[in-house]
């Protein structure tokens, strides 16, 4: 569903994104771990083409990821993105947060959008906070609203840039369950994380980055319980 090939990406003198080749599968969850630095927001966010690439591809079903105009207001609503600081509008309600963007970009009426919103804001489980503002909501609330939000632009594949590290710790299990659900619905998910945990139940496939590369690759038993690369082993016996 997504292919990179040979992506490469430097700010200034730094290559922050060494010849990745990676394709994400449709259905599949993939995992994104790594130490601080390796490039894996980057690499989420040239997905999404908020950073734009040096060299090498990046295509959508098929199709090279469009850089500017209609195009790329499209791919963004094919590809979603929740990230660790929620991004919510905060001085639009919960409601408005996730109508806003089928009605301005799909130009979906407004009755069905609101329909749609309150049954996703339902699956998430705060459908009784629509009218709330994003500051009234708990951190956890408020990244399930930013998970009903992206799911509302009926994206082909969601990317999460570590949703759960900027939350308190009795929060973290509700988003993380709200992602599991997900990827037991099958949808396409790329997730940074370091939440092994949720590696371990829901990836189909774990990428290990360092400096730029994906180091190793591989599915999360295999991954966690016999680590291939001396990056990845020295990376898990710090965290693990
Ligand atoms: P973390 O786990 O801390 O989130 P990361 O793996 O997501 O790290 P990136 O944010 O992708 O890492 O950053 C990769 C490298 O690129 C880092 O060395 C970072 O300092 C650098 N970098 C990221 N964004 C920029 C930018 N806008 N300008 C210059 N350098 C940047
Ligand atoms: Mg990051």
């Amino acid at each position: 569903l997504v292919v990179l090939e040979n992506v490469n990406k430097h700010f200034g003198a730094l290559h922050v994104l060494k010849d990745i080749d990676v394709t994400v599968h449709r259905g599949e969850v993939m995992v994104v771990i790594g130490p601080s630095g390796s490039g894996k927001s980057t690499l989420c966010r040239a997905i999404n083409r908020l950073e734009p690439i040096d060299s090498g591809s990046i295509t959508l079903d098929g199709v090279a990821l469009p850089d500017e105009g209609k195009a790329l207001a499209r791919l963004r609503a094919d590809v979603g993105m929740v990230f660790q600081s929620f991004n919510l509008f905060a001085h639009k309600t919960i409601l408005e947060n996730v109508t806003l963007g089928p009605i301005k970009v799909k130009r979906m009426k407004p009755a069905t959008a609101k329909k749609r919103a309150m049954e996703l804001l339902d699956r998430v489980g705060v459908a009784n906070q629509a009218e709330k503002l994003p500051a009234q909501l708990s951190g956890g609330q408020q990244q399930r609203v930013a998970i009903a939000r992206a799911l509302a632009m009926e994206p082909k594949v969601l990317l999460f840039d570590e949703p759960t590290s900027a939350l308190d710790p009795e929060m973290v299990n509700e988003v993380l369950d709200t992602m599991v659900g997900l990827a037991k619905e099958g949808m396409t998910m790329v997730v940074v994380t370091h939440e092994m945990g949720f590696a371990r139940k829901a990836a189909d496939r774990v990428i290990f980055m360092a400096d730029g590369q994906i180091v190793e690759e591989a599915d999360p038993e295999t991954f966690f319980t016999n680590p291939q690369s001396h990056r990845a082993q020295d990376f898990l016996g710090k965290i693990l």
